[in-house]
């Protein structure tokens, strides 16, 4: 398994566990005004003057939300800032600051545990935040990440997932279901692996879905593309859940419905190739899937002119009243009503 491959293995308990906080957070850097104490007293100290903050938190286990035995360490550290930056744009908000909690069981080397570490500083500084604190512990078994992710947001720019209006727009950006056939191809050879450990897998057509998967990108380009084109949403979230779950949580909260076209929704040639060899139906895997970590959005059609020439940003369907229910329009112009089978990771356990 990966983090057998570090030929060196350093037992933490060597360096103690202020040993270890110190040796792991030594690198990080402050970026941001609002930060005016990170690591190292009791609490942290920020102060954000005119600015509203949100606060999001993950809590990643391992086996449940993550397997090492394809995940790379580093991926993992990466990951798990990414998934919760991602909660941060979905307000509309610039991510500032992140703590990260860690348990971990004396089966890893202080190496393994830098590794993560070592995606998480590359997580954020890519992103621009403060690692400002978190908490160290030990775990009887498996591996435990918790992040927390705070952010600024001007109030007049905030967007909940209740806003949506009938006749707006819904805007998804990037492609979706990448994530989830990039899972399904890594549980593959997981298993071809077990079988024969001599046979290393290709993965050379499988590039952007496996990257998909291992290393998610949060859309922070997007909230700042929105701030330049000057739209803001009436609603949105982030697509963790694949598109049904969450375009149903939208129309949920905003008390309406909605018509989702099942061709407008946009899949990477890759996507509809493996799907193709899994046998599994693309707009099966979009709705359903999960991570791909995009924005699901509404908008007014009045800002319509400003988005439609952007590559990034797709119309998949409108809000309708409430009373139109939540429906996909097949390609065969059927309505079919929506259902929130989301990827669960309660459900995988069952
Ligand atoms: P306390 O005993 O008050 O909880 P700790 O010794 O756990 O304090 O933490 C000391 C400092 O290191 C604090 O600023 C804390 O936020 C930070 N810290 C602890 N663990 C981590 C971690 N895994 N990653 C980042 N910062 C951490
Ligand atoms: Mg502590």
């Amino acid at each position: 398994m990966l983090e057998d491959k570090n030929p060196q293995r350093t037992s933490i308990s060597e360096l103690g566990e202020f040993g270890l906080i110190e040796h792991l957070t030594k690198n990080f850097d402050i970026k941001h005004q609002s930060t005016i104490k990170g690591i190292g007293d009791d609490a942290a100290v920020l102060e954000f003057t005119d600015k509203q903050v949100v606060v999001t938190t993950d809590l990643l286990v391992e086996n449940v939300h993550f397997d090492l035995s394809y995940m790379p360490l580093k991926h993992l550290g990466y990951k798990a800032v990414v998934v919760n930056l991602s909660d941060v744009y979905a307000m509309n908000a610039n991510a500032t600051q992140i703590t990260v909690s860690i348990a971990i069981s004396n089966r890893f080397p202080l190496e393994a545990v830098e590794e993560l570490y070592a995606g998480i500083e590359t997580a954020a500084k890519i992103y621009g935040v403060d690692v400002i604190g978190g908490d160290t512990t030990s775990s009887t078994t498996g591996l435990l990440i918790s992040i927390t992710a705070l952010g600024e947001v001007d109030k007049k720019d905030v967007v909940y997932r209740n806003g949506a209006q009938p006749n707006d727009l819904i805007v998804v950006t990037g492609d979706i279901g990448g994530a989830y056939m990039g899972l399904q191809v890594l549980e593959r050879e997981k298993e071809v692996f077990k079988v024969n450990p001599n046979n290393q897998p290709d993965l050379s057509m499988y590039t952007y879905i496996v990257e998909r998967q291992l290393k998610p990108e949060a859309r922070k380009d997007i909230v700042e593309l929105l701030k330049h084109l000057e739209v803001k949403p009436t609603s949105m979230i982030d697509v963790s859940d694949g598109l049904s779950s969450e375009v149903i949580h939208l129309c949920k909260q905003s008390n309406v419905g909605c018509e989702l076209y099942e061709n407008k929704i946009p899949l990477d040639p890759q996507v509809i190739s493996t799907c193709e060899e899994f046998d599994i139906d693309s707009t099966t895997i979009a709705l359903s899937g999960g991570e791909d970590y995009e924005l699901l959005m509404t908008i007014s059609q009045e800002d319509y002119p400003k988005i439609k020439a952007n590559p990034n940003l797709t119309v998949v369907g409108y809000v309708t009243e409430l009373s139109k229910g939540m429906n996909l329009v097949t390609r065969a112009e059927a309505l079919v009503p929506l259902i929130a089978r989301g990827w669960n990771s309660l459900n995988d356990q069952a």
